[in-house]
């Protein structure tokens, strides 16, 4: 099979033909359709962040295609395309969460994503940029029949945590929520924050992706590069919720200060070298606001994102490309020059 290989962090990755590999007991093989381009790949492969990934290694979590073949103790049924007896398509979706240990405290009481014996796609074992991967089946996530496998390769990351950013922020109706950084998760943040009847503030630095957030239903965008979106912010009202979708410190102090008393910072995305932000105690305290760090979504989360999407609620903004396009593509998003999500097809 073909599929992009990190061979030493901070390089650009090798496409390499490689053996398909086997599904071991519990796991399934799926032929990749589409296979997503998240920036944590582009950290991953960078080496960006404290816990590092050992190269040689195949990024990607967003990967979507139909079950070739399974290992021991997973039921054939799962294998090739058709309906099933639930009505479920046969395709399934590879997140982040390649596999949690199904017993701890987090496992039982649906945080499996805080599972400390967690196992992550495209980083802590091979992930989806390649034809096939091989997946632990308790952890996929059936995509239904009314989701193509392009849409459902950018929500199976940058949807689910978007989604579930603004849950846990416990956004209500005529609330506003800032969302800085409208990239690959941001677009879809803007609209499941619109879902929820919140009015949204969307700040970037690129005139593009504010125009994509307004055509999205942003009711207000800052560019931060020309304006200072704490006082643009604090213009309409201030924030009820921050959510942080940008690779970049600043954004995350801006974020804090937009907010209003209740306030709630989520914190998503992860700047390199775990960067920090100065919170003062005194205003915290006073003005009763909560920091909330926020790591993807569960599988039944994933499998809300799907429906929501099956039922035309939301839209996802993708352009294809072609996995031997891999470090030209890390080089658009990195650029600002990706109009949201990029797509590798098979
Ligand atoms: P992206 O590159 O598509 O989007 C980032 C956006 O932020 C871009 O539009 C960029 O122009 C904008 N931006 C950069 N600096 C800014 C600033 N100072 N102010 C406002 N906007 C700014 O990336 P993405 O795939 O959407 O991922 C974003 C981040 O989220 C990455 O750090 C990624 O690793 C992280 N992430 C976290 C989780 C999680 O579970 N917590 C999941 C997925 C991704
Ligand atoms: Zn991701
Ligand atoms: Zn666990």
């Amino acid at each position: 099979m073909k599929a992009a290989v990190v061979t030493h962090l901070g390089k650009p990755l090798e496409i390499q033909e490689l053996p398909v590999p086997e599904p071991g007991p519990g796991q399934v093989l799926v032929r990749m359709e589409a296979s997503g381009l998240c920036h944590t790949d582009i950290h991953a492969a960078h080496g960006d962040w404290p816990v590092k990934p050992q190269p040689p290694f195949i990024p990607g979590h967003e990967g979507v295609g139909p079950v070739q073949a399974v290992g021991e103790g997973v039921s054939t049924d799962l294998v090739g395309w058709g309906h099933r007896p639930d009505g479920v398509w046969g395709r399934v979706a590879i997140p982040w969460l390649g596999s949690s240990c199904g017993t701890c405290r987090y496992c039982v009481s649906g945080w499996e994503t805080l599972c400390e014996s967690q196992v992550n796609s495209g980083y802590s074992v091979d992930g989806c940029y390649a034809e096939y991967a091989v997946a632990d089946a308790g952890a996929v996530v059936p995509v239904p029949e009314g989701v193509s496998s392009f849409d459902a390769a950018p929500l199976t990351c940058a949807g689910v945590t978007t989604y579930k950013a603004i849950k846990v922020a416990r956004v209500v109706p005529a609330e506003r929520v800032a969302i800085f950084g409208v990239g690959g998760l941001g677009h879809l943040a803007v609209q499941y924050a619109r879902l929820v009847g919140g009015f949204v503030t969307a700040v970037d630095l690129e005139p593009d992706k504010l125009g994509l957030a307004h055509k999205l239903g942003a009711d207000q965008i800052v560019n931060a590069r020309t304006h200072d979106p704490v006082e643009e912010i604090k213009k309409a009202g201030g924030a009820d919720v921050a959510v942080v979708l940008a690779a970049s410190a600043k954004a995350f102090e801006q974020a804090y200060r937009s907010l209003n008393r209740g306030g709630r910072l989520v914190m998503v995305g992860l700047p390199a070298d775990n960067a920090s932000i100065n919170v003062p105690i005194f205003e915290t305290v006073l003005s009763g606001i909560s920091v909330i760090g926020s790591i993807v979504g569960t599988r039944q989360d994933l499998s809300e994102v799907f429906a929501l999407h099956a039922a035309g609620r939301t839209q996802v903004i993708a352009e294809p490309r072609r996995l031997e396009q891999v470090n030209e593509s890390f080089d658009e998003v990195l650029g600002g020059r990706a109009e949201a999500r990029l797509v590798f097809e098979f």
